[in-house]
């Protein structure tokens, strides 16, 4: 059996093959952390964007839509605490010369850890069966208890570190750790030095009077600096919210794992604009509302968790990520944060303008507070294809490789074939289409054998392959093949339209 490794790796060259996804610039070489989405990928990541447009915008009567320019002016940064505190610790093993986040390597050396105790309570609880209490064994078990303490012991100190921005005490930290590095095995470690993630440029053409500016590194502050146009033009009432969907880039020092993480990428931001008092409640709930999305996809529970901060940004006072397993792991794949009222009074400050909201029953003005999720399409691209992408060995001993893809989020949603390239099976394929092209992105394929063209849509996730043969000129019906159970159906030609709404609609997710 394939391990997650060779399943990743194979998945990696599946997009490539496939049309989904390219090195950035690839003739030159490619440049690193950066992708050029293909014929498919770009489809597939435009019904993701849509899910969660339609979601969140077009469900909500309280929530409504912009997108703001990626430039922004320069104090923006400075308001939001980006040009001060948006910083990696980052630190060199001298032997490989590799480099690595100092918090990933404390990170990593906690899950290990955090593996430690899964094993024992796995192990207890396939030997206690039914009778078996996790929570008395996680709280009393001593080797469970030891391995907890060490765990919040490294997250405190590690805390501490962080907010004192100590540097010299992380370093301590790796070291009393025993960390090594991963390539060479050594406790060789530079210092820890503090580096900003924000890409710049200059704007204007003559070198005195340009301005330096900085590629947005998340969308937020775009909608933050719009909070009063949106809510006056729109006569917003809180609790409101402002979604966008846009590019974002950060110069990652370690950037890796294909588009997980990546130099420019997309990110789906709603900031949810709430009466100060009220946070906890709006956080908790989109929360749920969140988890609920992801989970409407159909893929497993056990696939996602909560992982609850306990070092809080800058601008936070609670936060929670929703991880996804990747091939390579639980990781984080969407955040939502309690923001205060950090960024509008930030804002203020900055400007020299109020940014508040006249609150008509309370009949007094204040600055909303904020609970914001933010999603990165590249990341939610990523776990859809992780999860779609299966190796299958069929009843004949033949193999075939399929994306499951949540039907409404295909590329390609039918595709037609006519069984032979003559007898008017071509045309009335082409009809076929014609019929079905202003609603659905539909392909039309004569070349090889019928069993070779099915593969070839199992390959981009296409969930129905509709062949035309010569029963069709004679008593106007096709035979439909599903992707996922390969069955195939004969129906009327007149029923194909009613039989893939049926299955691609986003009605089916929105309301589930
Ligand atoms: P991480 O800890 O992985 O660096 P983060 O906590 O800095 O992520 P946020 O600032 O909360 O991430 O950004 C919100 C979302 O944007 C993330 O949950 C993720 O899906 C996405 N995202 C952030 N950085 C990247 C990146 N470099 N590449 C792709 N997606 C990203």
């Amino acid at each position: 059996m394939a391990t997650n490794d060779d399943l990743f790796k194979n998945l990696i060259s599946h997009c490539k093959e496939y049309g989904f996804i390219f090195p950035s610039s690839e003739i030159y070489d490619g440049l690193s952390a950066v992708y050029d989405y293909g014929q498919y990928g770009s489809e597939l990541k435009k019904n993701i964007r849509e899910y969660w447009w339609k979601a969140m915008v077009q469900m909500h009567e309280n929530i409504v839509g912009i997108d703001a320019a990626i430039f922004m002016h320069p104090t923006t940064w400075k308001a939001s605490g980006h040009v001060d505190a948006f910083n990696d610790p980052l630190i060199d093993n001298k032997d490989s010369k590799k480099r690595y986040r100092a918090d990933v390597l404390i990170e990593d050396h906690i899950a290990k850890i955090e593996a430690k105790i899964e094993k024992e309570v796995t192990k207890a609880r396939d030997r206690f069966g039914d009778a078996f209490d996790e929570n008395q064994f996680r709280s009393t078990n001593p080797r469970v208890v030891e391995n907890q303490k060490k765990i919040d012991a490294i997250n405190d100190q590690f805390r501490i570190g962080m907010e004192a921005s100590d540097m010299a005490a992380i370093r301590q930290l790796i070291l009393d750790l025993e960390i090594v590095c991963p390539v060479s095995g050594t406790r060789n470690w530079t210092d820890v030095r503090q580096f900003n993630l924000m890409f710049s440029t200059q704007m204007g053409s003559v070198s005195e009077d340009a301005s330096t500016l900085y590629l947005r590194p998340e969308t937020a502050q775009g909608i933050f600096v719009n909070f009063l146009n949106v809510q006056k033009t729109g006569r917003m009432k809180i609790p409101f919210g402002i979604a966008q969907t846009g590019k974002a880039f950060r110069n990652e020092i370690v950037a890796r794992q294909f588009i997980f993480r990546m130099r420019e990428f997309e990110q789906m931001e709603m900031q949810f604009f709430v009466k100060p008092g009220t946070e906890m409640e709006w956080y908790h709930y989109w929360k749920e509302a969140r988890l609920k999305w992801h989970r409407a996809l159909g893929f497993p529970a056990g696939k996602y968790r909560f992982h609850d901060h306990i070092k809080l940004a800058h601008y936070a006072n609670a936060a929670a990520d929703i991880e996804f397993e990747f091939p390579f792991g639980f990781k984080e794949l969407e955040g939502i944060h309690s923001r205060t009222d950090f960024d509008l009074k930030s804002h203020e400050s900055f400007s020299g303008k109020k940014l508040q909201y006249f609150d008509p029953e309370l009949n007094e003005s204040y600055v909303p507070y904020v609970v914001e999720t933010s999603v990165g399409l590249d990341r939610m691209f990523l776990a859809v294809m992780s999860q779609a992408y299966t190796e299958e060995k069929l009843e004949d001993g033949s193999e075939r490789v399929v994306l499951n893809l949540p039907a409404f989020l295909a590329p390609v949603k039918v595709a037609v074939l006519p069984l032979v390239k003559k007898d008017g099976l071509p045309e009335k394929a082409r009809e076929l289409i014609d019929q079905l092209k202003f609603d659905y992105l539909c392909q039309y394929d004569e070349k090889d054998s019928i069993g070779k063209r099915y593969r070839r849509q199992d390959a981009i996730g296409t969930p129905f392959c509709v062949t035309i043969d010569h029963q069709t000129i004679e008593d106007q019906t096709v035979t439909v093949r599903h992707r996922d159970t390969m069955v195939q159906e004969r129906i009327a030609i007149s029923k194909v339209r009613e039989l893939v709404e049926s299955k691609v609609s986003f009605r089916n997710v929105l309301t589930a």
